[in-house]
């Protein structure tokens, strides 16, 4: 099993090291990965999910920012793991096969990109199981009228089951992270309702601009009282994943 002392983490990089076998043994445990799945990691590092997978499949893609990393997963001469050296905002997913299973110890400082990008490709996942900040599993969970559902609350349940597995401590990592983390493991939903993602983006993330104000006045650039049903003297906070869906069609309809 690698050390941590090989390496000096680097935040910028949002490196925070899992060592807790039994944590990493339930992580192995929640992805069941089964031989012929095409595993895609986010953020392999020094390879502590990534070995233990390696048993388990025929073949493991990852990809991985940090050289110095690269270096150290290359020398474990893994001939059935796949290192893809760069950036996993700019990866066409297409390259790995799909449909693909895709996992990671998520960098915390780009989880919300990652998982924006991700969305944008899921009709080429089968399942993502993360590790992120347990306070952002939390919002991707929150359901409507409660104080943290939010943006990503909404962006995440329109295109995925969402579903919170565990919760990690900081110990589990080298170096500690400052905050609790928390597995999450989300699947495509079979039927998304959402018509256009660009236009379903626009109308979340207006309504959810100033959370205190009316949606009246959030998104009276986009929309009036007389062009839904919705009533529009509600917070952004008090409608439902399903409302928003609605909501977006009425604004689609008027452009
Ligand atoms: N999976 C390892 C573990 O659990 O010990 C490392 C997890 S660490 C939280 C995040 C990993 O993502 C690091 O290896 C880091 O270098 C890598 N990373 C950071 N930004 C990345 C990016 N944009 N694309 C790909 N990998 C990235």
């Amino acid at each position: 099993m690698p050390t941590s002392t090989a390496h000096k983490a680097r935040k910028r990089f949002g490196q925070n090291f899992l060592t807790d076998e039994k944590i990493i043994d339930r992580i192995i445990a929640t992805i069941a990965p089964k031989v012929d799945d095409n595993l895609l990691e986010i953020g392999p590092g020094q390879g502590a999910m990534t070995l233990p997978l390696l048993e388990k499949v025929e073949c493991l893609n990852v990809i991985e920012i940090d050289r110095d990393l690269i270096q150290i997963l290359t020398s474990y001469n893994k001939p059935n793991l796949i290192i893809n050296e760069g950036d996993a905002l700019n990866f066409d997913l297409n390259q790995f096969n799909p449909p693909i299973r895709v996992v990671g110890n998520l960098p915390y400082n780009i989880s919300s990109p990652i998982l924006f990008h991700l969305l944008e490709n899921r009709d080429k996942i089968i399942d993502m199981t993360f590790m992120l900040q347990k306070e952002v599993v939390e919002r991707m969970v929150a359901k409507h009228n409660s104080k943290i559902y939010g943006r990503l609350s909404v962006m995440m349940q329109a295109f995925f089951n969402v579903e919170m597995i565990f919760i990690v401590p900081p110990e589990s990592f080298d170096p500690a992270p400052k905050v609790d983390s928390a597995i999450v493991y989300l699947t495509p939903l079979k039927q998304c309702k959402v018509a256009n993602i660009a236009i379903f983006e626009k109308v979340v993330k207006a309504a959810f601009a100033h959370r205190r104000k009316t949606l009246r006045n959030c998104l009276k650039s986009l929309l009036t009282q007389e062009q839904t049903q919705i009533d529009l003297s509600q917070r952004a906070e008090m409608l439902d994943v399903d409302t928003f869906i609605t909501l977006a069609k009425d604004y689609e309809k008027q452009h």
